[in-house]
């Protein structure tokens, strides 16, 4: 059994919410400690460049702008573990965390651990992320310009996405295992009445194509079982939804009925001194900006509430 390790903040998750909360928490001395999870740096480091996060004019890779958020917090001290949590016990304080590596124990968390895009569970489709699989038109989009592209999905994203794709790429395909959208009217519209978009309805993607990159994909229509092969797709942006990662969370704080961890304004989650921040708090914006903004006043918030500790 490992030692338990006492600590005064304990980050689960080291994304781009975690991260910020760990340079504000360091900053302001509450010497905290990042539980980096299984996926250190979050979704960001899947983006190939990101063109939004001011500062960046000429747009930065989204590994290597992890990488400089993760120097920053080293800089200041701020400790990363390379653990996995494996289980929370908030019922009580002090409250308990489990990683595959140790055991902590603390008066306040932040919880950062993000969302991860819903799959579609075809073969491959994780392999090809990054060569032509995309689930965020926003952050690649743009690197198909002139090319044919199709979006998965018929909610408020896969809607906004194959309008937002409209403006690089030379044909956008919406594929919708329904005959209706679920999305909101104004974008129903929208998406109808673009020369640059084909709906194809009760349709289903089957068969990424393609060795090292995407060169085209199988579509079935569900009705009548037809399946034709698109030759031209290259970029298959995958817009079916989020799942916020919310597991560990479950019985131990309040989650909303689309799974994400219910806080107050400030934060604060419905246990004390436990802050959650970041997409797996946010199911609207989902943006490093928004997100790294949420972990800075998440940190900002601990920091008071252990000062009220004291
Ligand atoms: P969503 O509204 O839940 O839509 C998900 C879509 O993906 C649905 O059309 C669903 O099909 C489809 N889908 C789910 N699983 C699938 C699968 N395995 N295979 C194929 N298709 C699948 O999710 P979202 O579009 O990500 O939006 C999330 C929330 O944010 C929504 O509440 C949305 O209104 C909101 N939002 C609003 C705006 C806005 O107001 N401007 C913008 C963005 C997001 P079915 O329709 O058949 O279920």
């Amino acid at each position: 059994m490992t030692e338990l390790q006492q600590e005064k903040l304990v980050i689960i998750g080291g994304g781009p919410a975690g991260l910020t909360a760990a340079i504000y928490g360091a900053r302001a001395g509450l010497a905290p400690i990042v539980l980096m999870g299984p996926e250190p740096g979050g979704q960001i480091t899947i983006s190939s460049e990101i063109e939004n996060f001011p500062g960046f004019p000429e747009g930065i890779n989204g590994f290597d702008l992890m990488q400089k958020m993760i120097e920053q917090v080293e800089k200041l001290n701020g400790r990363l573990v390379y653990e996995v949590v494996e289980q929370v016990r908030f019922a009580q304080k002090p409250y308990l965390i489990q990683t595959d590596g140790g055991q902590y124990q603390t008066e306040t968390v932040i919880v950062s651990t993000g969302a991860s895009p819903r799959k579609l569970g075809l073969l491959r489709e994780r392999d090809l992320i990054g060569s032509g699989i995309s689930y965020c038109a926003t952050c690649d989009g743009a690197f198909f310009k002139e090319q044919v592209v199709a979006v998965v999905g018929g909610g408020d994203v896969a809607l906004e996405e194959a309008y937002y794709l409209t403006k690089f790429c030379a044909k956008v395909y919406i594929i919708h295992r329904r005959d209706q959208f679920r999305g909101t009217q104004i974008l129903i519209e929208r998406v109808k009445n673009n020369p640059k978009i084909e709906i194809l309805w009760d349709s289903e993607v089957k068969e990424l194509l393609g060795e090292n990159k995407l060169s085209g994909i199988i579509v079935e229509n569900n009705r009548n079982g037809v399946q034709t092969e698109l030759k031209d797709v290259r970029g298959l942006f995958i817009a079916i939804g989020y799942l916020p990662n919310t597991d560990l969370f479950k019985n131990e704080l309040e989650l909303s009925k689309k799974g994400y961890i219910v806080t107050d304004r400030k934060y604060m989650t419905n246990k004390e001194g436990i802050f959650a921040a970041g997409d797996v708090q946010d199911p609207d914006y989902r943006q490093i900006i928004t997100s790294a903004g949420a972990g800075a006043a998440a940190a900002i918030e601990a920091g008071r509430y252990i000062d009220r500790l004291n």
